[in-house]
């Protein structure tokens, strides 16, 4: 399937999918040169010269835009998992030491040796599940040293490796312990993020987007447009975490500011629905987040698709509330739990995520002039790819036209 077409995807062109049976890609030099079908493109004389692949009648759809993962971390949480499993709640765990301050601590004493080896193990898993591009934010550092120590290594991962890294400064994350002693603390580390951080993040081209963790025991709603309006100044486009345990106002502020993306979602009301409707903020929903957690309150997906918002969908990777780089997992989740239909969910997954992180013109959809970033899977009808839940069925990944990930 190309996916072919106009984007941001609303309403029912979120599941216009383009397919070609029997069809073909011709790829030079990294670049989708033609899209047909086989017995078209077999008549072009570039084609004859190529060097072929035959996929053998598999699916085809373009490699995967995870647009919200937290790939830089220093261990899983396994420990809280089992707690969690007993009955505590993740913000009791947080309360304790646990939850992200637990994998601050742990990430400020690892090297950054021992952060990108564990970063690249996590890359191949998303390239063998057909993504090729993510987005990576920082936020387990929540000091100048340490933060500044993960996005130095997005950028050097993205050099090293094929997978496409979008950075994003997330030191909003949440208040680290040393600010949280005295009562001006948590102002005080915002003025750092403001005054000093955000700046030098921007100076040194270490990423593209600011988000900020906007919820009961982490920033504010006031807090949030502080910070956001300090990533703007500096150029750092505005991504929200929004709405995911509480309701904040995170997603009306999000429209405000000409966010790129909302993510999280499952609190949100009609208003922010309408208010989302009719901006250009795509609602990134991220359901491996409540599934992990064994919550059953998933973002309205339905509601935000028939009013009119743009819908993405990510795995939101990270250590303590969605340890998966699956998309097709996520897919599998959009479609049995959000009532997502597998072509909104494809197409969730990749064109409007590519136009959360701007590079829609790029990637996300199979067309003529684009990179041929393709992910190749294992059936004979898309829709088998969410159907098959905790197995993977890609078959091939490619980035750039390049073999990124073979099954065999
Ligand atoms: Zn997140």
């Amino acid at each position: 399937m190309t996916i072919a077409g106009r984007v941001p995807r609303r309403g029912r062109a979120l599941s216009r999918l383009g397919i070609i049976r029997d069809g073909a890609v011709l790829v030079h030099e990294g670049t989708i040169a033609a899209v047909g079908t086989t017995a078209k493109l077999e008549k072009l004389a570039a084609a004859r010269k190529a060097e072929k692949l035959d996929v053998g009648g598999r699916v085809i759809l373009p490699g995967f835009v995870d647009s919200h993962t937290h790939l830089i971390h220093a261990a899983s949480r396994a420990e809280e998992y089992e707690l969690k499993i007993r009955g505590a709640s993740y913000e009791e765990i947080a309360r304790k030491g646990g939850g992200i301050l637990n994998s601050v601590k742990k990430l400020r004493a690892a090297t950054s040796e021992q952060l990108r080896r564990r970063a690249n193990a996590a890359l191949e898993i998303f390239a063998a599940h057909g993504t090729t591009t993510i987005e990576a934010k920082s936020g387990y550092g929540l000091d100048v040293a340490s933060e500044l120590k993960i996005l130095s290594l997005h950028k050097e991962l993205g050099a090293a490796q094929p997978i496409e890294i979008v950075s994003t400064f997330l030191g909003a994350h949440v208040v680290p312990p040393e600010f949280r002693a005295k009562a001006e603390g948590p102002s005080e580390y915002v003025k750092l993020l403001t005054d000093w951080l955000i700046p030098e993040v921007a100076a040194n081209g270490l990423a593209e987007y600011c988000d900020v963790f906007c919820d009961r025991g982490a920033f504010s709603r006031a807090q949030s447009k502080q910070i956001l309006a300090a990533g703007w100044e500096n150029s750092l486009v505005p991504r929200l975490h929004a709405e995911q345990l509480t309701h904040t106002g995170a997603t009306q502020l999000a429209v405000e500011l000409g966010a790129a993306s909302c993510d999280h979602l499952e609190q949100v009301n009609g208003t922010d629905i309408r208010a989302l409707a009719k901006s250009n903020t795509v609602a990134t929903l991220l359901p491996g987040c409540d599934f992990h957690l064994g919550l059953k309150q998933y973002a309205p997906a339905r509601k935000l698709i028939d009013a009119g918002a743009i819908v993405g969908l990510a795995t939101d990777y990270n250590p303590g509330t969605s340890p998966t780089a699956s998309m097709p997992m996520v897919l599998s989740l959009a479609c049995t739990q959000l009532r997502m239909t597998p072509a909104e969910a494809i197409v969730a997954a990749t064109y409007n995520a590519a136009y959360s992180l701007g590079r829609h013109k790029r990637i996300g959809s199979i067309e003529v002039g684009k990179q041929a970033d393709l992910a190749v899977f294992e059936v004979e009808d898309y829709r088998e790819i969410p159907y098959y839940f905790g197995v993977n069925t890609c078959w091939l990944t490619l980035k750039s036209g390049r073999v990124i990930y073979a099954a065999i």
